[in-house]
């Protein structure tokens, strides 16, 4: 299900056109940016919430950004997937928000600590940083599968927790990840459900009882097609 911008928002300028570095085998890439709304949702003076029209992409972090270890706790075995900081960078300059929605299930079997997570985690953060790419957020199920808990993924408890805490609509969001539960998590809250052939991506296609939105080779080519299918996108040859 896939819900477009409300009309009369004016979320979308359509009249800026921005450019970003070629990535192979794309070469380079024009767009028209969302205009920025505000970043924060506030409530207006009846209580209600109002909402930023800035939409969000809700990523999976192992197999999608970064390459699929297993359990992965130490900080010196994160490596950014092919196309990973430049699809973020480019979804990121289009004016969408970025959050990492990830099932860490390693915490609750006990292989590893939150802090190693953490660790884990702002290594990742701090390679996308080099490439210009900064997250708004990222979330974590620390439960195992027999904890029967209301966040891990396909179930919508981080993503709504996100919606709630960064402000915006998740029936207006983008989730990409490699596993059938991401697809399910776009599904459960009616989000656009991309999957990406890197990490268990490949596998899980031929696997999933229903097609996803997108299927994309990875993190960049996801980006091209977001954006593509938004009409924000021109394949040129931009300068
Ligand atoms: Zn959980």
């Amino acid at each position: 299900m896939y819900f477009p911008q409300r009309a009369g928002q004016g979320c979308r300028n359509s009249s800026k056109i921005g450019l970003i570095k070629p990535f192979a085998p794309y070469g380079a890439v024009t767009f028209r940016p969302m205009a920025e709304g505000p970043k924060k949702s506030a409530r207006t003076s009846d209580g209600s919430r109002l909402f930023s029209c800035r939409r969000f992409i809700l990523l999976d972090r192992d197999g999608t950004i970064i390459v699929d270890k297993e359990y992965l706790s130490n900080p010196d075995g994160v490596e950014l997937l092919p196309g990973a900081a430049a699809g973020l960078a480019l979804l990121r300059q289009a004016g969408f928000g970025l959050a990492v929605v990830t099932n860490q299930s390693g915490i609750g079997r006990g292989y590893y600590s939150v802090q190693d997570m953490h660790a884990v985690n702002e290594r990742m953060s701090a390679l996308l940083a080099a490439a210009g790419v900064v997250l708004d957020g990222i979330y974590y199920c620390p439960h195992t599968p027999q904890d029967n808990c209301p966040c891990r993924k396909p179930r919508p408890g981080m993503a709504l927790r996100a919606a709630a805490e960064l402000g915006f609509t998740p029936d207006q969001a983008v989730v990409i990840g490699d596993k059938a539960a991401d697809l399910g998590l776009a599904h459960a809250v009616g989000a656009l459900g991309v999957l990406v052939r890197t990490g268990y991506g490949a596998a899980q296609e031929s696997m999933l009882h229903t097609p996803p939105d997108i299927v994309a080779d990875n993190l960049f080519d996801a980006a091209v097609r977001i954006l593509e299918r938004d009409g924000m996108f021109e394949r040129g040859n931009g300068q």
